[in-house]
């Protein structure tokens, strides 16, 4: 692996502390956590959590910062052109950015790479929004004083201090989800990205104030739960904005609530695929495969329920096994590899648990199922035979190269089978028939409905789950009024 020499010179620091204020704190004793590459298990960097001072410190920075010069006063065109700047900055070191995360997480360099044209594209996207934000002028009918007129309007204002709390498996695009509405509308945030993936939030970080983020606006803290804990109680937070798993996302809600802090969680999914007989089975399993297997199934929208018409089962599946047969497993920084390392080798273990016990709760292995005797934490893409929603692989978010495959016989079927879930995060489905397709799009519970393609972000698409998958949404307009507020006023005259 060849890295850029601005990532090598940014490793041989190889120890890191949380970014307040436009710079790095100093050492202190706080606990500290080994960074291991997922795609050969070795520790390469160590950092030190930010306990519940400095996570005090970095709140008090950005309520500074939204409060005062220059912040606070800039044109929204002004903050248009630094969000332009901060997209620019990201194409310029697009792959340093990538490298990091393939470092971090494990994902696939060419993915890594499109992770980042994301996060332009959303800070592009947002950058045209600073200079759209409006109220409304209302006739109400409030009768004050006799004789006088009322001239009633709304206006936007933004939330204030966010706290953007972020998974590992996309660090930065889901960081520019939260942080280019959150600053286009004028607030300033704290971010704590997960324990596996610092750097590349540390990174943009610096790079940010670096392209002239004015200091404050933009915090990074590092840690783990303890230091997500701390920053989403603190009562300087005006919106937490969260997405990661159900759990922890409910342990958040409850935080949120002893401050009645604004709150969005985007949470965990177990999102369901149908394909009907009428569908393109080819263009079905190719996309099914790049659904469940793309990062290695760590997505939170992963297609891992796949609902076959019972007439197309034996197709569809060898369809399916020559898309993976076409899968190199290999490491992140391989450019022919396929399928990489899982994140972590608690996440690894976690996801070959599962595999074992779906097949002692009755799951019939089709393909896979197997760790690479290797250095990193490798597993095969696999999927799994059940009957019926009855087991723990069609059940439970595993966030892994998993499919559990379960026949249908009816659209009636195949939709109940569909929503029996917690979860409510994303579906997709596969037919030609325009009745089935549309009578899906009315029945999924699901925030995200796809037809005859795999789940995909866009900045101009909202996100965000029905169900136990989430509260609020993300991306699109709906995505920067999350971090506005609107104030109603009445001028009798
Ligand atoms: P996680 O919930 O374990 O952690 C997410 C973040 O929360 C991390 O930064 C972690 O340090 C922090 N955290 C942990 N405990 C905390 C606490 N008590 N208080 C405050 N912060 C705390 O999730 P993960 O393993 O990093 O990510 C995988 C999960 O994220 C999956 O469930 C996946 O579906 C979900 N996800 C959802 C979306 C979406 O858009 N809905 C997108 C990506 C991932």
């Amino acid at each position: 692996m060849s890295l850029q020499n601005q990532t090598i010179s940014f490793l041989e620091r190889k120890d890191y502390c949380s970014f307040i204020d436009g710079t790095y704190l100093d050492k202190s004793n706080n606990q500290t956590i080994a960074l291991h590459n997922p795609s050969d298990g070795e520790i390469f960097a160590q950092f030190e959590c930010a306990n519940s001072d400095q996570v005090d410190q970095a709140v008090l920075s950005s309520a500074r910062a939204f409060k005062s010069d220059p912040w606070a006063k800039i044109s929204p065109a002004q903050r248009e052109a630094i969000l332009h700047k901060l997209a620019d900055s990201l194409e310029k070191e697009l792959q340093v950015l990538a490298e990091l995360i393939a470092l971090e997480n494990g994902k696939l360099i060419a993915q890594a790479q499109s992770e980042i044209k994301g996060a332009i594209a959303t800070f592009r996207y947002y950058a045209g929004w600073c200079t759209k934000l409006d109220g409304e002028t209302l006739d109400i009918s409030l009768k004050q004083k006799p004789g006088k007129q009322n001239f009633a309007f709304t206006r936007r204002e933004p939330v204030g201090v966010v706290a953007a709390i972020v998974p590992w498996n996309f660090p930065i695009s889901i960081a520019s989800w939260k942080l280019a509405p959150a600053l286009a509308a004028g607030c300033t945030v704290v971010l704590k990205p997960s324990e596996q993936t610092p750097l590349s939030s540390l990174y943009m970080a610096e790079l940010f104030v670096r392209v002239g983020l004015p200091k404050g606006v933009l915090n990074v803290v590092i840690g783990d739960g303890q230091t997500g804990a701390a920053l989403t109680q603190h009562s300087g937070i005006n919106k937490i904005t969260f997405t990661g798993s159900t759990e922890v996302g409910k342990i958040i809600g409850k935080a949120a609530m002893e401050n009645l802090t604004d709150l969005s969680l985007e949470l965990g999914g177990k999102s369901p695929a149908i394909v009907f007989a009428d569908a393109n089975i080819k263009e079905a399993a190719n996309g099914i495969a790049l659904g469940i297997y793309r990062n290695s199934g760590q997505v939170c929208v992963a297609g891992s329920r796949a609902y076959v018409e019972a007439s197309i089962m034996d197709t569809f599946v060898a369809s399916l096994k020559s898309e993976v047969d076409k899968m190199k497993i290999s490491d992140a920084f391989d450019p022919d590899a396929g399928l990489g390392p899982l994140s972590s080798e608690a996440h690894l273990n976690k996801v070959d648990s599962y595999i074992t016990k779906s097949q002692e709760e009755g799951a019939s292995l089709i393909f896979g199922g197997k760790r690479l005797e290797k250095d990193g934490y490798y597993i095969q893409a696999t999927a799994l035979a059940i009957n019926s929603n009855n087991n723990c692989a069609a059940t439970d978010e595993i966030f892994g190269p998993v499919l559990v495959i379960i026949p249908f016989n009816s659209t009636e079927e195949a939709i109940n089978l569909a929503n029996d879930t917690r979860y409510g995060l994303s579906s997709t489905v596969w037919t030609n028939d325009i009745n089935k397709a549309m009578e899906c799009v009315d029945r999924l519970e699901a925030g995200w409905v796809f037809v005859n393609g795999p789940a995909r972000s866009d900045p101009h698409f909202p996100i965000g789950g029905y169900k136990q998958s989430g509260i609020g949404k993300e991306l699109g307009k709906v995505g920067i009024y999350t971090y506005t507020k609107i104030k109603s006023v009445n001028i009798i005259y």
